[in-house]
């Protein structure tokens, strides 16, 4: 029997929270991956999405878990503060980051931006936080039970991309990256290769991109062109443009499944099953 894994989407969107009109139905929240492999949960990133995953984990049973940081620009850390279980002593929540090249770089992060006068409430009071870091490029000892491997991305002050293997079938988070880069580019092809489900920053257009050189990001072109090269099943277009539509996701995703037919773009809320 295979036991259960997927992926749920709690938030989609990239550099700043998006509530609205134009933004319903793929939602505005940012970056916040569930990720459920059997018994056991990983959360990638901590952006505002997390902060009603949060308050769904308290009503469950489940008190032991892993948070893998991307990197930790605000939108993948702004829903921390807002994270209930972060309180709770009764949750041990592993926090990892492999983007930083100086150690307890990631406690520093989370301890300046709760500190007042950004945030009234102290990094000390998170009872169940204990802070791990690693250098991306090698594997995560989560356990025996699933396989956490990891890669350096291209973007400002660096981010680290996750792949998770379980049971036969695998999913890999590549954001926040920018292509270009042939050494790193060549790297992440054989780091996703054969997946079923590739998270990938998708916020620009090729179009768009000359003028962002420099910013870290991606194309939607680039995944499904990734996504062919490495036998990727399913390309997921994630971390939307704060002020990208849903219609224009809607052409977005058909022009993407025109180049792929496995192309989705990510919605906040959806589930994938692998
Ligand atoms: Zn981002
Ligand atoms: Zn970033």
């Amino acid at each position: 029997m295979t036991r259960d894994f997927s992926v749920r989407f709690w938030g989609v969107r990239g550099s700043t929270p998006t509530p609205g009109e134009d933004t319903l139905r793929y939602g505005g929240e940012t970056t916040a991956l569930e990720i459920r492999a059997g018994e056991r949960l990983i959360l990638i990133d901590c952006g505002s999405g997390a902060r009603r995953f949060g308050q769904q984990l308290m009503a469950e049973s489940l008190r032991s878990f892993d948070l893998l940081f991307t990197h930790t620009h605000l939108d993948h850390i702004c829903g921390l503060p807002f994270f209930s279980p972060a309180y709770d002593k009764n949750f041990q929540i592993r926090c990892w980051a492999g983007h930083f090249p100086e150690p307890s770089g990631l406690q520093n992060v989370i301890s300046r931006i709760m500190s007042p006068p950004i945030f009234p409430v102290a990094a000390d009071t998170l009872n169940a936080v204990t802070f791990k870091e690693f250098k991306a490029g090698g594997a995560l000892a989560l356990g025996d039970d699933v396989s956490v491997r990891s890669i350096k991305l291209n973007h400002p002050g660096g981010a680290c991309g996750y792949r998770v293997d379980f049971e036969g079938r695998a999913l890999a988070v590549i954001t926040d990256h920018e292509h270009g880069d042939a050494a790193i580019d060549a790297a992440i092809a054989a780091f996703v290769q054969g997946v079923d489900v590739m998270v990938y920053d998708s916020m620009y257009t090729d179009e768009e991109l000359p003028r962002y050189i420099g910013w870290g990001h991606s194309t939607w072109q680039e995944a499904t062109r990734l996504a062919r090269r490495a036998d990727v099943a399913r390309p997921v277009l994630f971390h939307h443009d704060p002020c990208r539509t849903d219609d224009q996701l809607d052409v977005i995703g058909a022009a993407a499944r025109g180049e792929h037919a496995g192309a989705l773009v990510a919605r906040q809320g959806m589930v994938l099953t692998l």
